[in-house]
């Protein structure tokens, strides 16, 4: 998708701070961190939102969630953290490619 920010992350024509990358999912630090560490994790494969995955997105997601669970302490988070998922208008979304928001490296205030 030529006009998603994150397509464009995921091809590297938008810099980011990568911290990991493979076939199917790109995790890069938030330009506007809302936690002392605050990545997003985008599948490399476009879709908007969370109620479009089909069953293909559901497993890849499974898959996801079971990775960020292993890369968790190198990443820093082994004390913790919290996974979001914005979906819509009402949750805030304002980048529509489905992002998995990991925030730690703190105890989170809320
Ligand atoms: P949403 O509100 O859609 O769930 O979250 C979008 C997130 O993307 C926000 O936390 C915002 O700071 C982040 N973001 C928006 N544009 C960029 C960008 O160009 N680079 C990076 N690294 N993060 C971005
Ligand atoms: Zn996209």
């Amino acid at each position: 998708m030529k006009d998603c920010i994150f397509c464009n992350i995921v091809a590297g024509e938008i810099p980011a701070r990568k911290r990991y990358e493979d076939d199917e999912i790109v995790i890069f630090e938030d330009i506007e961190p809302k936690a002392k560490i605050h990545l997003l994790c985008v599948p490399k494969e476009h879709y908007a939102y969370l109620s479009e995955a089909d069953e293909i997105c559901a497993a890849s997601l499974g898959r996801t969630l079971k990775k960020i669970a292993a890369l968790a302490p190198s990443l820093g988070l082994g004390d913790g953290y919290r996974l979001v998922v914005n979906q819509g208008e009402n949750a805030g979304q304002t980048v529509k490619h489905l992002h998995i928001h990991i925030m730690g490296g703190e105890v989170l205030p809320f």
